[in-house]
C-alpha cells in the first residue's frame, strides 16, 4: 500500500484512499495541519498512487522519478522569499493545459499555499475553476486561516492533525529503538514527527546538538573577545555538516536514464545548500531548548520539565553557578535571529551579536 509509510495520519489516509479506490479523485486538495508532520510526504504518495500507471507500485520509473520530483508531469511550486509569485502561477497555468506526458494523471503540490501574492492567487483561482482532467492540485498549508477562503471552498480539504508525544513515544519504541535515546528524541523534536525520526535514524542531530551547546556554553562563560571566534567554528562545523550531506546525496538509482541522473543530483546539490540554512536554525533551536531548560529548571525546580533530559547535571549545575537572567535575554532574541537568517542575513554577525548583547546585558546586571 502507497501509503505504508505515513504514520499517525489514519483520517486522512483513510480519506485518500477511498477516493483512489471509488476512482473519484478530485481535482484539487487542500492538505492542512501542523509543520513536520508528514503532509509533504502523503501529497508524494498520492501523486505517485494517480500518476502511475499501476496504481503506486513505488518502483517504476514514473514512481521513483515522482519521489525525486523531477518528472515532466509533476510539478513542485514553492515560496520564492516569503511569497509565491504571479510568475510561477503563470508557468504552472502553461503547464496545466499540456496533456500528461507518460503518467496517468499529472501532479502540481504547492507547499505554504497561505503565501501566494493576492495576484497569484486570484490567478490560480481562475485555474482551479476551470478544471483540467489530466490534473491533479494539491496544496498544502501549515496556518489554515492564512489561506483565502475561495481557494478552501475549491479544494477537497483533507486535515493532518498533530501526533501526540505519548503516540509518537510508542511508535519509536515498537520500532525497537532505546527508550532513554526515544524520549530525548520525542522531547528535542517538540513531537514533530519527521525529526523525531530524524534523530533515531542518524547520529547527526545529537552531534548538532553537542557543536551547538559546546559553542554556547563557551560563549556564556568567556570572555567577549573569544565570541567571534566561537561562533567561527560554530559555522565551520555546520559547514562541514552539510558538506556531508552533499557527498552522501549524490547517488541516483542505478535505473534512471543518464539524463535524469544528472537532473536528478543538480537537484540533490541545491536542496543540500538550503540544507546549510536549516542545519543552522536548527542549531539555534537546540539552543533555544538548553536556555529554555536553564530558564524552566531555575523557576521550577521541576526535573521532569526538562527536555534536554540527559543533560540534567549540567543544566543543575549552571542554574546553580550561573546568571540566568542571560538565558532569558539570548531566549527572546533566538526567533528575532532565526527571521533574519531566513532572509539571508550574514549569519557570523547575526549570531555575534546575539551572543554579544546578551552577554554584554549580563555584565549591566
Ligand atoms: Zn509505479
Amino acid at each position: 500500500m502507497v501509503f505504508k509509510s505515513i504514520f499517525g495520519q489514519e483520517k486522512a489516509i483513510n480519506l485518500l484512499q477511498h477516493d483512489i479506490d471509488s476512482g473519484k479523485v478530485a481535482h484539487a486538495y487542500l492538505f492542512s495541519g501542523p509543520a513536520g508532520i508528514g503532509k509533504m510526504k502523503t501529497a508524494l504518495q498520492f501523486s505517485k498512487a494517480t500518476a502511475c500507471l499501476e496504481g503506486g507500485c513505488l518502483k517504476c520509473m514514473i514512481c521513483s522519478s515522482f519521489e525525486a520530483r523531477i518528472h515532466p508531469d509533476f510539478k513542485l511550486i514553492k515560496k520564492q522569499g516569503n511569497f509565491i509569485s504571479i510568475k510561477q502561477i503563470r508557468e504552472l497555468e502553461h503547464w496545466v493545459v499540456l496533456k500528461a506526458n507518460q503518467a496517468e494523471k499529472k501532479v502540481v503540490i504547492i507547499k505554504d499555499i497561505e503565501c501566494l501574492t493576492e495576484e497569484a492567487a486570484n490567478a490560480l483561482l481562475k485555474t482551479l475553476e476551470e478544471p483540467q482532467e489530466s490534473t491533479v492540485f494539491i496544496s498544502l498549508t501549515s496556518n489554515l486561516n492564512a489561506v483565502l477562503p475561495t481557494i478552501i471552498s475549491r479544494c477537497r480539504q483533507v486535515k493532518f492533525r498533530a501526533i501526540s508525544r505519548e503516540v509518537l513515544l510508542e511508535y519509536l519504541l515498537n520500532q525497537g529503538y532505546d527508550n532513554k535515546k526515544a524520549r530525548l528524541a520525542v522531547n528535542l523534536s517538540q513531537g514533530v514527527f519527521g525529526k523525531a525520526l530524524d534523530l533515531m535514524k542518524t547520529e547527526k542531530l545529537f552531534e548538532l546538538r553537542n557543536v551547538s551547546l559546546n559553542c554556547l556554553r563557551k560563549a556564556l562563560n568567556s570572555d567577549p573577545n573569544q565570541i567571534g571566534f566561537l561562533v567561527e567554528s560554530l559555522l565551520a562545523t555546520i559547514k562541514k555538516f552539510q558538506e556531508k550531506e552533499i557527498d552522501n546525496a549524490s547517488f541516483a538509482p542505478a535505473d534512471l536514464p543518464p539524463k535524469l541522473t544528472k537532473e536528478m543530483k543538480a537537484k540533490i546539490k541545491r536542496a543540500a545548500s538550503v540544507k546549510g540554512q536549516e542545519l543552522l536554525l536548527q542549531a539555534l533551536d537546540f539552543w533555544w531548548l538548553w536556555l529554555r531548560d536553564v530558564v524552566v529548571f531555575s523557576e521550577t525546580a521541576d526535573r521532569d520539565s526538562i527536555v534536554n533530559s540527559d543533560l540534567f547535571d549540567e543544566i543543575d549545575e549552571y542554574c546553580q553557578n550561573s546568571e540566568v537572567r542571560v538565558s532569558w535575554c539570548i531566549v527572546e532574541k533566538i526567533s528575532e535571529v532565526k527571521t533574519m537568517i531566513k532572509n539571508n542575513i550574514n549569519s557570523q554577525l547575526a549570531l555575534e551579536t546575539l551572543l554579544l548583547e546578551s552577554t554584554a546585558q549580563l555584565a549591566k546586571i
